[in-house]
């Protein structure tokens, strides 16, 4: 089994339909997407190996499509990289993954000096699709399809390594418990492809519904509710903040806009009775993470009718085919409304982190995956998350990882001492403050950081304080300065 075969299954059966289009216009059929996508991979065959590391490098656009499907059927691993990333941090995963080629957006592959790159549209990429077509498709359904590159606690990015399988059973699960779509539907990537609107590529086209890509190359509410009118059947997956910038808009909903899943960050009860007064019932909830893809616990859209607070405030219940658990402190199964560490197994968790055996051990232990997230269990199986111990600040949909910002915080020869936590925020969920012991201005902090890290990372407050909190072993109280923002 590898992922190629659900593209090939949409352009055995209907190989004259649009496939895949920039805005309102489409540019391939269902046939003609899978002969591009066998065209770049015997580029792709020709020059590297079975299980070479590809990246894609790019804002949202509609080549991303053909590369991934490209890559599986040249028997490659996809290593689609957050192009909010800064270009050292892109260095680091190409780095770690031993990426043997990237394509990448023209705006994205200036910033890749030195490392092997095929801009995406360019000369080159017209090239390879004038290569002869063919297929090395790896059928071993435990191989690699996908690295997913998470932003590790300690500054460095960790690869989930994600299977064809892992990946099926994200695809399986998606159909059994969301979404139902098919020939006469669309999915509308207004959220990065890097990540879960990416992951979605594969449950949809395997239903051979539209792949639709906005002009905008991103997430403009009056350009996606445009384009909601003009595509049928529309599903889209879209972070927290994102649902609500288009409640923001006034807009009633537009009649082909059936599903919205939201995930991947918190979920405000009050934004989501917002967001279901406005739009009706088509929202659906998941929790996931990198580690197992889009698939852990979720809400489904009747699970959201007359539901209580709690019901809403809750990430649902186990996905088809996971089972879940929470664990107290001595690893056995906590009680009812008893707050532990959330774990789970299953098909869709990820094999471990490439080339990191020490964070692997400490991640999937006893063959459960340790997700990091605390949460309990109510006693119909509602899931409620607690808190995340992995400090995690989750703003306008992307992970920052406060350790990560504190280390570069640091370097600054006027900080003596940083700390960096999550404060709740109407408009992007939470939002990055950092507590600085030092002279250092915020000017000069924010010059510094942006020499050093993605934009999106940088602390939107800065609070100048004398010391920092700590208890008797010297570690920072993060708890306290948490209460402190709220
Ligand atoms: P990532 O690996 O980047 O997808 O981030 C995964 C993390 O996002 C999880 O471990 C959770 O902490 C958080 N998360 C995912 N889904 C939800 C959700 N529905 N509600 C709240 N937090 C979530």
């Amino acid at each position: 089994m590898n992922l190629f075969g659900v593209l090939e299954q949409a352009a055995a059966r209907f190989g004259d339909r649009g496939a895949v289009y920039l805005g309102t216009r489409q540019l391939h059929t269902w046939a003609q997407l899978r002969d591009r996508a066998l065209r770049l991979a015997g580029s792709l065959s020709a020059r590297h190996d079975t299980g070479a590391r590809i990246a894609i490098a790019s804002e949202n656009r509609p080549e991303i499509i053909e590369v991934m499907f490209a890559v599986w059927a040249a028997g490659c691993v996809v290593v689609p990289i957050n192009f909010k990333l800064h270009p050292r941090e892109m260095a680091q995963i190409l780095d770690d993954a031993g990426v043997s080629l990237v394509f990448a957006s023209p705006k994205i592959a200036v910033g890749l000096d030195g490392a092997p790159v095929e801009v995406l549209g360019g000369a080159g990429y017209d090239v390879r699709l004038a290569h002869a077509p063919a297929v090395r498709a790896n059928t071993d359904p435990g191989a690699l399809a996908w690295l997913f590159y998470t932003s590790g606690t300690t500054g460095k990015s960790k690869g989930a390594m994600l299977s064809h399988r892992n990946l099926m059973a994200m695809t399986v699960a998606h159909l059994a418990d969301f979404d139902a779509p098919d020939e006469n539907h669309s999915l509308i990537h207004g959220a990065p492809m890097s990540h879960g609107s990416g992951l979605y590529i594969a449950p949809y086209v395997l239903r051979a519904a539209r792949q639709v890509i906005p002009e905008s190359a991103g997430f403009e509410p009056a350009e996606f509710l445009d384009l909601c009118d003009h595509h049928p059947g529309v599903s889209c997956f879209l972070a927290p903040t994102m649902v609500q910038r288009l409640v923001a808009t006034g807009r009633p909903r537009p009649q082909n806009l059936t599903t919205v899943v939201y995930g991947g960050g918190p979920m405000y009860v009050d934004s989501l009775k917002k967001a279901m007064a406005a739009f009706g019932p088509i929202f659906v909830q998941l929790y996931g993470q990198g580690e197992a893809p889009m698939t852990i616990t979720g809400l489904r859209r009747h699970d959201h009718l007359d539901a209580s607070d709690a019901v809403l405030g809750s990430v649902g219940y186990a996905r088809s085919g996971v089972e879940v658990a929470v664990l107290d402190d001595g690893g056995t199964p906590a009680g009812i409304d008893e707050v532990g560490e959330i774990v789970c197994r299953g098909d869709v968790v990820m094999s471990g982190y490439w080339n990191n055996p020490t964070a692997t051990a400490a991640t999937l232990v006893d063959g459960w995956l340790r997700t990091g997230d605390l949460g309990s269990f109510d006693g119909r199986g509602f899931l409620t998350l607690r808190d995340r111990s992995k400090d995690v600040v989750i703003s306008g949909g992307s992970n920052i990882y406060p350790r990560e910002v504190e280390e570069v915080l640091i370097e600054h020869p006027d900080v003596v001492e940083a700390c960096v936590v999550g404060a709740p925020d109407d408009e992007w969920g939470e939002v990055v403050v950092a507590f600085i012991v030092g002279t250092a201005t915020e000017d000069a902090l924010d010059t510094h950081l942006l020499e050093r890290i993605a934009r999106f990372k940088r602390p939107k407050r800065y609070v100048h304080v004398d010391e920092l909190p700590k208890n008797s072993y010297g570690k920072v109280l993060k708890r306290e300065l948490r209460e402190l923002v709220r």
